[in-house]
């Protein structure tokens, strides 16, 4: 079998383009534009990618951008006092304070800082709660656009055998809850997950969100099952000439390929439908705030 591809790239402009339509009626019925705002503390050259990209999609899809660059050696006092400011700014209805933070300053107490209902990256520990029980909540931005692309792919999930091998906040645990939410069967692997190889061979869904290049291969992968490939990892390419580096999964997308139904290519999978899924949270955020009908589609 050679699989599917889900076009993740694609995915995020039908994404973008729900979200900027719905951005137009917005302002036009109501006179309202959501605001996005990022804050960077220091100088991580990758996370100024990510926030210099999330700002042009942020303004693409005709939403207010704000940027806070903050010194490296900001104190938490500091960092805290910007948080409440936002919080307090009607004009801001997402905020994300980029991650990693320097070491000095605890993340957990600056997340929990945010307002639960402008966290857009939903890692409050209130969004985090009310996702594991099941209610209304910003969910995180990547495992909701593995979901969106699942769905999209499979219509219903229920009754499906998923496996999330990866247990982290930010992707593994959020995105097991979400296939429970849709009724999957769910199991989450880890590092002392004993015989992961059989373990994955029973799932008709694999997400994997590891941190190690090219880590499952295709005789792992059920016949005809869907894999969801979350690992951004970069490893040398001398092929394309001395010093370069090209990108790969999880999985081992060659061998993947020929066993399953379906799998998201990386690059061009589930990475763009990251930053579209933080737009429209940040879209859901102010139309909650608003007390409006949120977008459909855009939600779990
Ligand atoms: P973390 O490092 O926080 O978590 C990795 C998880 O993998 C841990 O739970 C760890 O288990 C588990 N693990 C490590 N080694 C093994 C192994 N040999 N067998 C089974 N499980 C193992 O990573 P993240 O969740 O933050 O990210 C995972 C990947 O996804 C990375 O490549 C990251 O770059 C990518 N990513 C991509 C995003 C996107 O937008 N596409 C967004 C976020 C992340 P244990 O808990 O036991 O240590």
């Amino acid at each position: 079998m050679s699989a599917q591809i889900i076009d993740g790239k694609a995915f995020a402009g039908t994404v973008r383009e729900k979200v900027a339509a719905h951005v137009t009626k917005l302002k036009t019925d109501h006179n309202i534009t959501p605001g996005l705002a990022v804050v960077l503390v220091g100088e991580d050259p990758a996370s100024q990618v990510y926030v210099r990209s999330k700002g042009k999609q942020t303004t693409e899809v005709g939403m207010k951008s704000v940027e806070h660059k903050l010194d490296v050696e900001t104190s938490e006092a500091d960092l805290l006092a910007v948080i409440d400011q936002l919080n307090n700014d009607d004009s801001i209805h997402g905020i994300l304070v980029q991650l990693p933070l320097p070491k000095h300053l605890n993340e957990d107490l600056v997340i929990n800082s945010i307002d639960p209902s402008k966290d857009v990256d939903g890692f409050h520990i209130s969004n985090v709660g009310m996702l594991s029980t099941g209610q209304k909540s910003m969910v995180p931005c990547t495992p909701l656009g593995c979901l969106m692309m699942l769905r999209d792919h499979h219509g219903s999930l229920s009754g499906m055998n998923a496996v999330v091998i990866g247990r982290s906040n930010i992707v593994g645990k959020p995105m097991a809850q979400l296939l429970l939410g849709d009724s999957c069967t769910v199991t989450i692997a880890h590092s002392r997950t004993k015989d992961l190889p059989e373990v994955v061979r029973r799932a008709d869904i694999v997400v994997a969100a590891v941190g190690r290049p090219e880590m499952v291969p295709g005789d792992w992968i059920k016949e005809g099952a869907t894999v969801i490939d979350v690992g951004i990892n970069r490893i040398p390419a001398p092929e394309k000439g001395e010093g370069k580096h090209r990108l790969v999964g999880d999985a081992d997308f060659a061998t993947c390929s020929e066993r399953a139904g379906a799998i998201t290519p990386v690059p061009g999978g589930v990475g763009p439908m990251t930053i579209a899924c933080l737009l429209a949270n940040t879209l859901t955020a102010c139309c909650r705030a608003n007390g409006l009908e949120e977008p459909e589609g855009l939600t779990a």
